[in-house]
């Protein structure tokens, strides 16, 4: 029995997509219209690792330090990925801190975790290395977790493929939940939190299949649905838990909300070029004319571009992007602008990734007492900035990282961060339109993370602010879990 609270965290799933979908999903959509529709914002960037991050400790990721931008202006220009183990997490999650202060808790798949460590209960870790471990090891035959199911990623998946991705989710799903229910039958704790991987996942790579808005959608097709269906699939277990532990609290959340991946470019580094902040390499002003190495690009582009649409989705080239320089190079060079001259540049993170959130780096060789003047002119500069042929500003919310963060990490991030109207994706190269109906990244994976959507809703107890920060939910469950009164409608 779990006694005080049970935690469901769903990775990516989305409040506009739950309000789409409203008539399928009676259960959380019930939850939040009884707390009058609470929103929450995820981390900057929003970002699984950070996200989670964050959740776990009530660190900010300025604070926790697990986030990872590529500097492309950096002199060795060269991809680190982010590395870490888990004593950055031990003794700081909020189950760590509720077990010293005597509550057991029961912790399932956490997303972040790779070993785990021996808790005050049970702790299930996700497939890492070949290997999920059960702590204590003595309950491995209650549970028998399957990584055969749980360890599948990262298989190559064409068009052809797509019947069997999709199978491949759901039989994740389905021992996520299995997982989850053995718990609660088994477990005699105070708290169980639970994590479920595949709504972001689903979303990420079937998205266009199930938004006729997308330029890519295919017509009606056999996977209309398929983001729809495992909405209700979490649905429906979200309703199950509430049956099946009446008189336990619930809260259910999300990392990040999901949607389209912007399918339009926005030129930030032109509209830094046309402020001066900007400053291209000498040589390659011909007018009309383009580089060899540019044309050179330009096929490299095009050839993955068609390569892509004939394949499908192979999700290993979103892998390969993330760890290999080649392929940011190919998209992100560095080389084409004067750096002696150049004061602020687009952050990789948006270039990269095509996100309509993102940021803009102050070039090193801006004296440390001129950074925020800088970077408080370029703001003022790019706010008014309207979407060409629209009334509708560009930049949503743009602000100094400094004044929005204030951890011990902030040197990690780009010095300004905004978040532009999400129809546009940041595009690194220079041109003559600031926003061009082109992009290329959505191809390769047509959905994406939003930054303002995640989901918070609660069952036994009441979430009574309007808005919340992800920050805010590791006081939630310690407030949740000390209070003494069991459940008040
Ligand atoms: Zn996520």
């Amino acid at each position: 029995m779990i006694k005080k609270l049970i935690i469901l965290g769903i990775d990516g799933m989305d409040f506009d997509v739950i309000k789409r979908y409203k008539e399928f999903l009676p259960t959380i959509n019930g939850l939040l219209e009884k707390d009058k529709n609470p929103r929450m914002r995820s981390v900057f960037p929003a970002d699984t690792t950070p996200a989670w991050s964050t959740i776990y400790t009530g660190l900010d990721p300025s604070e926790h330090g697990i986030i990872n931008f590529v500097n492309v202006g950096a002199k060795q220009n060269a991809y680190r990925p982010l590395e870490f183990d888990d004593t950055v997490f031990q003794d700081k999650t909020f189950w760590d801190v509720l077990n010293q202060e005597g509550y057991s808790c029961a912790v399932l798949l956490p997303m972040n975790i790779k070993q785990g460590w021996e808790i005050k209960g049970l702790m299930i870790t996700r497939p890492y290395e070949g290997k999920m471990h059960v702590y204590p090891a003595s309950r491995e035959s209650i549970y028998q977790p399957r990584i055969d199911i749980l360890g599948t990623e990262g298989k190559f998946t064409s068009e052809s493929d797509l019947p069997a991705l999709k199978k491949e989710f759901y039989d994740k799903v389905n021992e996520e939940i299995r997982l989850t229910k053995l718990a609660m039958e088994n477990e005699d704790v105070d708290v169980l939190f639970s994590y479920f991987s595949t709504t972001d996942g689903i979303q990420h790579d079937f998205w266009r299949h199930c938004d006729p808005n997308h330029p890519n959608y295919p017509g009606p097709n056999e996977f209309e649905n398929t983001i729809r269906d495992m909405y209700i699939t979490m649905d429906t277990f979200v309703g199950e838990v509430i049956k099946a532990n009446p008189d336990c609290k619930l809260l259910v959340i999300s990392d990040h909300g999901h949607g389209a991946r912007p399918v339009y470019t926005a030129r930030i580094n032109e509209l830094l070029k046309r402020g001066g902040y900007l400053v291209p390499k000498e040589g390659e002003k011909r007018v009309g004319k383009v580089s060899s190495k540019k044309k050179l690009k330009k096929i490299v582009r095009n050839a993955c571009v068609g390569f892509v649409k004939k394949v499908g989705l192979p999700k290993w080239a979103m892998k390969f992007a993330r760890r290999f320089p080649v392929w940011k190079s190919l998209f992100a060079s560095s080389n084409d602008f004067n750096w002696a001259k150049t004061r602020a540049y687009l952050s990789d993170l948006s270039a990269l990734k095509n996100y309509s959130y993102g940021g803009i780096r102050i070039n090193d060789n801006v004296p440390e007492n001129e950074r925020d003047t800088l970077a408080d002119e370029i703001i003022a500069y790019l706010k008014p900035i309207k979407i060409e042929g629209e009334e509708k500003n560009l930049f949503e919310w743009i602000v100094r990282t400094n004044t929005f963060y204030h951890g011990s990490h902030l040197d990690r991030y780009p010095e300004i961060i905004y978040q532009m109207d999400e129809r546009y994706g940041g595009e690194w190269e220079l041109g003559e339109h600031i926003c061009e109906k082109t992009g290329f990244m959505y191809m390769l994976s047509p959905g994406g993370h939003r930054w303002r959507t995640a989901l918070i809703v609660s069952n036994g107890f009441s979430l009574t602010k309007d808005n919340y920060e992800m920050t805010n939910i590791y006081e939630i469950i310690m407030d949740e879990t000390r209070k003494k009164s069991m459940i008040h409608f």
